[in-house]
C-alpha cells in the first residue's frame, strides 16, 4: 500500500494461539467471549504481523514473528503454523535478504524476535545479514536480567547472535532512525517495549506492537496478563488511541488474525472503536 511517499507492505509469518486469559488479563471471559472465540483449551487464534517500511533510500523491517527454531512438542503447544517462506516472499516483492537495512524489534519475546536470527549450516545467524537490529537499551538488560515470571518468553538463541555479527543497536528512549520513522518507549508490556510511528506527507501510521496487540484489544482498559507493567500499558493506550482519532492514525496490529490495519473511531456512545481498511476479507499472508 502507498503511505505517502513509503510503501507498506504487511508480511504474515505465522499463526498461533494463546491463553485467552493471558490476552485479556483482568476483563471476564463473559465480556471477551462476546468478540472472539477461544477453542476447547481456552486458547484464541493470532498471527505475527510483519511490517516492512520502504521509503526512497531504506527499507525497514518491523518485527521478525516466531521463526522456524521449534521442535513439534512446542510447535504443538501452541498450534504454530509457520506461513512464511523468505525466499518466496522477497524474490515476490524483489528484495533479496541483504536489502533489509534495518529490523526494529518492539521487545525480546520470541513472538517478536524468534525470526531475527537463522539456523544455517549448523551456525545461528542473523537472519537478514545487513540490517541494523534497533533494540532499546533497558529490554536488553531485562532480557538478560529476568526473574522466573519474565524469564519464559526470553530464549537468548534469539538474540546472542545478532551482538555477536556486530548488527545490535541499542536505543535509549525516543529516536529517528530514518526521516520520519521514529521509535518511541512505551514500557506497558515490558519495561522498554517500544514502538514505531512512520511519516510521510503529512500521514502518520503507527505499529502498536504488544501495547494493542489485536482489534479486542482497543478498550484502554483491556490489557494483557502477559504485560508487566499493566497501568503503564493502560495510560500509554489512552494516550495514543486519542492522538490516533485527532490525527486520523494508521494503526496496525502485530497479532490480529483479521485485518490486522485501520484506523480509530469513536463509536455512537464516544467509545473507541476499530474501523478496518477495506480490502479482501480472506485472509492473505501478504497485504500490500
Ligand atoms: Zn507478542
Amino acid at each position: 500500500m502507498k503511505f505517502g511517499d513509503l510503501e507498506l507492505t504487511i508480511i504474515r509469518e505465522c499463526e498461533f494461539k494463546l491463553d485467552a486469559g493471558a490476552m485479556f488479563g483482568v476483563v471476564p471471559k463473559a465480556m471477551w467471549s462476546k468478540s472472539i472465540e477461544a477453542d476447547s483449551l481456552n486458547r484464541i487464534k493470532l498471527a505475527c504481523n510483519l511490517l516492512l517500511i520502504e521509503g526512497n533510500n531504506f527499507k525497514v523491517l518491523v518485527e521478525t514473528g516466531m521463526g522456524n527454531r521449534w521442535t513439534g512438542t512446542q510447535r504443538d503447544r501452541y498450534e504454530l503454523k509457520t506461513l512464511v517462506d523468505w525466499n518466496n516472499i522477497l524474490a515476490d516483492l524483489q528484495l533479496k535478504h541483504t536489502d533489509i537495512d534495518a529490523v526494529v524489534i518492539s521487545h525480546l519475546h520470541f513472538d517478536h524476535i524468534g525470526g531475527a536470527v537463522s539456523l544455517i549450516n549448523n551456525e545461528l545467524v542473523p537472519s537478514f545479514p545487513k540490517a541494523k537490529y534497533f533494540i532499546q537499551e533497558k529490554e536488553w538488560f531485562d532480557a538478560h536480567n529476568a526473574n522466573a515470571r519474565a524469564q519464559a518468553s526470553y530464549r537468548s538463541d534469539d538474540f546472542e547472535p545478532i551482538k555477536e555479527a556486530g548488527l545490535l543497536e541499542l536505543v535509549n528512549g525516543e529516536c529517528e532512525i530514518y526521516p520520519g520513522i521514529k521509535l518511541h518507549l512505551t514500557g506497558g508490556h515490558t519495561r522498554a517495549h517500544q514502538v514505531i510511528s512512520f511519516t510521510s506527507n503529512n500521514k502518520t501510521g503507527i505499529f502498536l506492537a504488544d501495547i494493542m496487540p489485536t482489534c479486542h484489544h482497543v478498550n484502554p482498559a483491556w490489557v494483557m496478563g502477559y504485560d508487566h507493567f499493566p497501568l503503564s500499558s493502560c495510560d500509554y493506550k489512552n494516550e495514543i488511541l486519542n492522538k490516533a482519532v485527532t490525527d486520523d492514525y494508521l494503526v496496525v496490529f502485530d497479532h490480529e488474525v483479521n485485518i490486522p490495519w485501520g484506523n480509530i473511531i469513536l463509536d455512537d456512545k464516544r467509545r473507541f472503536a476499530f474501523k478496518p481498511l477495506d480490502m479482501l476479507s480472506a485472509r492473505p499472508r501478504m497485504f500490500k
